[in-house]
């Protein structure tokens, strides 16, 4: 199938137009034309090349919400109509013990992701969701639940599952102490979903600027992390803290204001952090974790969840043609606080 997007063409030019070929469908396939697209600092990452691992040109985005449009023969759960979601994996072995725990994230073999991977099959670069159809074997779609708005839902399927997970990894719930570093995209739906967990949720942000924002998106309070006394102040109040922050930085602040066993939790920054002092660790039995996305039942479980609480992400439209000036907001934090990307607009770009 013939179809067309917007890719990087390599890391310092602005994406551009791109036709190319979506594969033919599989038996276990679905085709769906894609109605949104959220756009995720990964996205940025992975255009701009930071992690090392791209190829050009690549078509980002990987927080799809879309329409069946065509099943393969053997397809038993979706048919032609059905509002459908794709999050950050296409594919992943079926077989090792983490995908039948599914937690096909974790994937033995490494799952395929939605762009930047290797399609299991054919060998060819996989391209992801800024584009109008894609195909995928059924296993990695998701069901849009009844009720959820098509048009500010897409943000669920990085941003709200990268931070659903850890909450549910961690059992947070009703008396939870929750921090979130950094209120972006993945900070201001980790607030959401934790509130929604009910936890009490401290926002910790570089200046007080977000403050409203953050108590409007239900956190209890915004902690200034650049305020030392603030800081000694909220010394062993946390049980978890969600660490967003998408650069290199320190952690040394934060350590000491997790509570005994407490961990914090790097969803943000993949690759080196600054060095760090093992002494707030050791002396308050505290842990550092990292947490990749989810697996497809709990992305489900997130969608079902946020359905029934009518949690949905803060989002601004924007055409396909805007993306590399939502790329340039996004690398100064200035979005409030996803961009979601109409596809509508892609054939009038
Ligand atoms: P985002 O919307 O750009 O938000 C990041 C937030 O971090 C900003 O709003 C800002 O919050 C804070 N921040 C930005 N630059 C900072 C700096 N230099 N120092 C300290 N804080 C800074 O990004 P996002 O889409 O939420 O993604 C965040 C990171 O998660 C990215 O690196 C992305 O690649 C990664 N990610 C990981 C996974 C996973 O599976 N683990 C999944 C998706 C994304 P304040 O203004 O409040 O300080
Ligand atoms: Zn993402």
């Amino acid at each position: 199938m013939q179809t067309t997007g917007y890719a990087a063409f390599n890391p310092d030019s602005p994406l551009a137009p791109f036709s190319f070929e979506r594969r033919a469908l599989r038996p276990n396939d679905v085709a769906m034309e894609i109605l949104y697209c959220g756009v995720c600092h990964s996205d940025l990452h992975t255009a701009r090349n930071d992690w090392g691992w791209s190829y050009y040109p690549i078509v980002p985005g990987h927080e799809i919400v879309g329409r069946v449009i065509e099943v393969g023969a053997e397809v038993a759960r979706y048919k032609v109509g059905d509002h459908v979601a794709v999050g950050c994996m296409v594919d992943s072995c079926q077989e090792c013990d983490q995908c039948h725990h599914g937690e096909e994230q974790l994937c033995r073999e490494g799952n395929t992701g939605t762009y930047c991977g290797v399609d299991r099959i054919n060998g060819e670069n996989t391209q992801g969701g800024y584009s109008k159809h894609l195909v995928v074997r059924e296993e990695f779609c998701l069901r849009m639940p009844e009720g959820l708005d098509l048009s500010k839902a897409a943000p669920l399927l990085c941003a709200g599952i990268t931070t659903y997970s850890p909450l549910r990894t961690w059992n947070v719930g009703p008396g939870s102490r929750v921090g979130v570093i950094g209120l972006g995209g993945l900070g201001h739906m980790a607030v959401k979903l934790a509130v929604g967990l009910g936890a009490d949720v401290t926002v910790l942000s570089r200046t007080k600027d977000k403050e409203s924002d953050a108590l409007a998106l239900g956190a209890d309070r915004l902690l200034v992390s650049s305020d030392p006394e603030a800081m000694a102040k909220a010394a062993n109040g946390f049980d978890l803290i969600i660490d967003t922050v998408p650069v290199k930085h320190e952690l040394d602040p934060y350590l000491p204001l997790l509570d005994v066993d407490g961990t914090l939790v790097i969803v943000g920054q993949v690759g080196p952090m600054n060095e760090l002092s093992t002494v707030p660790l050791l002396l308050g039995r505290r842990r550092v974790a990292g947490s990749p996305i989810g697996g497809i039942r709990e992305t489900q479980e997130m969608l079902d969840f946020c359905a029934r609480k009518n949690i949905l992400p803060d989002c601004e439209m924007i055409r396909m043609d805007q993306i590399n000036q939502a790329f340039e907001r996004m690398e100064k934090a200035d979005v409030r606080y996803r961009f979601v990307i109409d596809m509508a607009s892609l054939s009038a770009a």
